[in-house]
């Protein structure tokens, strides 16, 4: 019998049709799998303009079910011809969102399984699952043992950063309300200039009315001499400092701002200490990069983004907890209908105590998926291999007589301008973006523009590489140059 005929006879079958499931499920599989295989030869950001895909689409929402092989059909014709491809071998904006097969499929799995952690009673493997993924992690990425769940710390699982680094502002205004009885119109949370903006909304939204942008060094990592003198400032002013944020690869040009001797800053003052490595969190897994770990001890959250370069699709973000005790008290509120006897027991984790929504996706099991395809090893040699090419990148470009590099290059992040100037190193930009084959992001710190090669798709291969290079060798010594 085909869809429509079940439809026909009742309007709810589909909701329950496992055969159709089965079949359409299988085509998804293919579906997705050829779309993955046949990126290359697509335009990275195909060509739209506002209003192209919601003209295509009805007015109305259907009636009748429709069969899922139209759903497909109008998925190539309509959804992907209007897509930024992420997963393109060719990406290298922003930073990457890296997925991979191993994640598609447990996120898939989660969907099917359709079950939520709220509570470690509402399905305790959903819990457990996170707990113990995370206590690995732990362990993976060198990080301070007494994070584990089996001791005083923990891990959770969110929607990205700025919900994580939201939870830690959360808990420095309560922090610092404990110790020093300030209100919150006194407190206030210091960054370096070069912070994500998600540091400065989630202290807003925590109620931080004052938000001190810090000075950098040449390379552009938080001075503690400048985090000294602010706080001081502040005292002198009858304010309360909170918080202070480390970036451990800041969103410009990965610079990574002095955990220890902010550390120490913080300690003595009584502040919270958050650290913000959503994107290069992922390399602490490779141990020639833990020396940016130096002074982990002395943080109180962490937080870092399998969905941007640990091949676990978005959205997937961990937040670790020196303490859980202040983070269960700040985030824990217990209405009668939530009550079980497990909870009471006090032997579970109730992650909805520990996070912002009560509802929570089975998020564990792609992340669960992913180390256990790749293994600790694909995960170490995945993130060598692309700070190897931004290594040969960066190279290259030092090399080039009309490219300039504006700051080192940690990760897998190539941060270059052209010598002749912004409008030379603007137009350069465009031009690799108008091959269709590549796409960059163009940034700006202190007015100056600037290209970032961000290097970490699943797909790339270093000869993608190796021709985004021979294009910008050439571009390069001909690329306009209007008048600055
Ligand atoms: N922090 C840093 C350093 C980032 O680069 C980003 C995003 O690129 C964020 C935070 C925000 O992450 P999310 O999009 O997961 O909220």
């Amino acid at each position: 019998m085909v869809d429509s005929e079940r439809s026909d006879l009742d309007p709810v079958a589909p909701l329950t049709d496992l055969g159709a499931f089965r079949e359409n499920g299988y085509a998804l599989v293919d579906w997705i799998a050829d779309y993955l295989a046949t990126l290359g030869p697509r335009p990275v950001c195909e060509p739209v303009k506002p209003g192209d895909v919601r003209a295509q689409l009805p007015g109305t929402a259907p009636e009748r079910p429709e069969p899922f092989s139209e759903v497909l059909t109008d998925l190539d014709d309509v959804i992907v011809p209007a897509l930024a491809h992420w997963q393109h071998p060719g990406w290298f904006a922003y930073f990457p969102a890296m997925s991979s097969p191993a994640s598609a499929l447990g996120e898939f799995a989660a969907a099917g399984l359709g079950v939520q952690g709220m509570l470690w009673s509402s399905s305790p493997a959903v819990t457990e699952l996170e707990n113990h993924v995370l206590d690995w992690l732990v362990d993976l990425m060198g990080l301070p043992e007494s994070w584990r769940t089996t001791s005083k710390g923990g891990g959770l699982l969110t929607s990205g950063a700025s919900s994580s680094t939201l939870i830690a502002m959360i808990n420095a205004r309560e922090m610092c309300r404990s110790l020093t009885g300030a209100p919150v119109e006194q407190m206030v949370a210091y960054v370096s200039s070069q912070a994500h903006s998600s540091v400065e909304k989630g202290a807003r939204l925590a109620g931080l009315r004052h938000v001190r942008l810090l000075d950098v060094d040449d390379d552009f990592a938080l001075e503690p001499e400048a985090l000294i003198e602010a706080v001081s400032q502040d005292l002198n002013r009858g304010l309360s400092p909170a918080t202070v944020v480390s970036a451990l690869g800041t969103t410009g040009t990965t610079a990574v701002d002095p955990v220890r001797g902010v550390g120490e800053i913080a300690t003595q003052r009584g502040m919270w200490h958050h650290v913000d490595a959503a994107y290069a969190g992922s390399a602490m897994i490779c141990e020639e990069f833990r020396h940016h770990l130096d002074g982990i001890e002395l943080v109180d959250s962490y937080t870092f983004n399998p969905h941007k370069w640990f091949a676990t699709n978005i959205d997937c973000s961990v937040l670790w907890v020196a303490d859980r005790g202040p983070l269960i008290d700040v985030m824990s509120i217990d209405p009668p209908y939530l009550r079980n006897d497990a909870s009471d027991s006090g032997q579970v984790i109730d992650y909805r105590n520990w996070d912002i929504s009560l509802a929570r996706p089975f998020r564990a099991l792609k992340l669960w998926f992913v180390i256990r395809s790749l293994g600790a090893e694909g995960l170490r040699a995945n993130i060598r291999r692309h700070t190897q090419w931004a290594s040969e990148f960066s190279e290259r470009i030092d090399s080039h007589p009309r490219l300039r590099r504006i700051a080192p290059t940690p990760f897998a992040l190539v941060s270059f301008e052209h010598t002749a100037g912004t409008a030379a190193t603007c137009a350069l930009a465009s031009a690799i973006n108008d091959t269709g084959r590549f796409f960059v992001t163009v940034s700006e710190i202190d007015g100056h523009q600037y290209i970032r090669v961000s290097i970490g798709s699943t797909w790339t291969t270093r000869h993608h590489i190796d021709s985004l290079w021979q294009f910008i060798d050439e571009s390069a010594m001909t690329v306009e140059q209007p008048k600055e």
